[in-house]
């Protein structure tokens, strides 16, 4: 059984849970290199995500800023030299993995985004009360 501690890593103390509007569900026993990869993914994917707030089966872990996860994305980094990211110059970065995949749900209502690494599950619930509902994108 692996706790939101497992993330610990990659988690910014610095970084207040409540400003940021985007949510990554994590399915529990998730691995840390599973996360760091889909994380990877996320940051590659949209360029006006600079934070995500990790829930890590339906527990809170913290915030994983851009910034602080490009730093860890090392060879000495969650990737351990299997995949190394150019050393975080943001121009040269290797394409994400084509083996991991995420989903990403968006209230139609406030824009608020939450992403999954697993699709067979009923769509999140927006955190706002009468939200409802949020939609995949494709
Ligand atoms: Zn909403």
């Amino acid at each position: 059984m692996q706790g939101s501690n497992t993330y610990q890593i990659l988690i910014d103390p610095a970084v207040s849970p409540d400003s940021v509007p985007r949510r990554f569900q994590v399915p529990a026993g998730a691995s840390l290199e599973d996360v760091a990869n889909a994380l990877d993914l996320i940051f590659h994917a949209d360029s006006q995500c600079d934070a995500v707030l990790l829930m890590a089966a339906d527990q809170m872990a913290g915030v994983v800023t851009r910034a602080r996860f490009r730093t860890l994305v090392s060879p000495s980094g969650p990737h351990r030299g299997e995949r190394p990211v150019g050393a975080g110059d943001g121009a040269s970065l290797a394409g994400p993995p084509v083996d991991y995949e995420v989903f990403t749900y968006r209230c139609q209502r406030c824009g608020k985004v939450v992403y999954r690494m697993e699709a067979d599950v009923p769509a999140p619930a927006c955190e706002e009360s009468g939200h409802g509902a949020m939609d995949r994108e494709a």
